[in-house]
């Protein structure tokens, strides 16, 4: 790796692998960086991505890493802890000491679904607990779900669910011993305007057999059973080793991600992010078409910084 990539990937998972794609097939020489652990790991199945609906995330991953293997992309198992940069270029340092140089550099690491200390969540996390109803809403439609709410936002998502299903209850009395959602009268009145159910006791445990949910316990011992819960954890842009580049944030209803423009381009002018590392909203299809623009954009600043230093400098 002592060599100077055109550009350095770190995640090589649809954001990632979709921006060397376009790097590789425009005779760039990349190093793809990732550590194996893509957000949908815990769904067997994949919705909503056309010409893979239904199939296995992991089936996507491993045919993309075929397609970029046709171009100059290196793919180095490996996780990125530190990056360091200046005008010309970026280093990166992996979590064995070993350091990679690039022209450019994607971050495409994606984001961490932060699971609640509440007993039957985690373990049903992509199976019987949703998150996003476009994912996998038909598979669950016309049955008993529910909405843990965990954010104002979560007042949001149950509106939308209510389109999946008339049977549809709000656990909105917060999880264990923490506090509940408040729910103004005029939302409390709009949501039970088309027979959503407002639960106001604490829940404490997701109860189910294996995978599959069958019920959720309350605080006062009560079960109410549902089929499906959807739910909106803390999402934890994983990001963290960019800190010594202190790069511009912006705030969004759901937490601080890195700000970048519409091409992906962060405030350090080598530094571009794409996928879910900087919008937890994008799902398979988003994050690869959007990433696709951003290595277009990617190799568009290299051809520029070429013909600069060629301008500069005529032979
Ligand atoms: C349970 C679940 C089910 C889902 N189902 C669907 C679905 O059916 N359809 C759909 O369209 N979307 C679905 N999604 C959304 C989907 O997961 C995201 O849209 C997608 O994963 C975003 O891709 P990404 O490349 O930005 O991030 P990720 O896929 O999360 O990939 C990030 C990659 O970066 C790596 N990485 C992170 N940090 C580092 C580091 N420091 N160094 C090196 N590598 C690092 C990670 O290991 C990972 O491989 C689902 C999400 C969840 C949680």
């Amino acid at each position: 790796m002592s060599e100077t990539w055109d550009a350095i990937v770190v995640g090589g998972s649809a954001a990632g692998l979709s921006a060397a794609l376009l790097l590789g097939r425009a005779l760039r020489r990349v190093l793809v960086i990732d550590d194996g652990q893509p957000r949908n790991r815990f769904a067997a199945h994949m919705h909503g991505v056309l010409g893979w609906e239904g199939e296995s995330p992991a089936d996507l991953l491993r045919r993309a890493r075929e397609d970029v293997a046709h171009y100059d992309v290196t793919i180095r198992t490996g996780r990125v802890t530190t990056v360091a940069a200046d005008e010309q270029s970026v280093t990166v340092t992996l979590d064995d000491g070993e350091t990679a140089t690039g022209r450019a550099l994607v971050v495409a690491t994606g984001l961490t679904d932060v699971m609640p200390d509440l007993p039957g969540f985690a373990p049903r996390w992509g199976t019987g607990v949703l998150h996003c109803p476009y994912c996998h809403g038909w598979e669950v439609r016309g049955k008993r779900l529910g909405v843990l709410a965990m954010s104002p936002m979560s007042l949001h998502q149950s509106q939308l669910i209510r389109q999946w299903s008339s049977d549809l209850t709000v656990f909105a009395g917060g999880i264990g011993g923490d506090a509940g959602i408040d729910i103004d009268p005029a939302t409390r009145a709009r949501l039970r305007s088309r027979g959503v159910r407002i639960v106001e006791e604490p829940v404490v445990e997701i109860l189910g057999d294996g995978d599959a949910i069958s019920g959720v316990r309350l605080a006062d011992g009560q079960v109410v059973e549902v089929d499906a819960l959807f739910a909106g954890p803390r999402a934890r842009p994983n990001d963290e080793f960019l800190a010594a580049l202190d790069l511009d944030r912006a705030d969004n209803p759901v937490g601080s991600f890195i700000a970048v423009d519409e091409f992906g381009k962060t405030s350090h002018p080598l530094v571009y992010a794409v996928g879910n590392v900087i919008n937890p909203a994008l799902t398979v299809p988003m994050s690869i078409g959007s990433a696709a623009m951003t290595g277009g954009m990617v190799n568009m600043s290299l051809v520029t910084r070429e013909f600069d230093s060629a301008a500069a400098d005529p032979q």
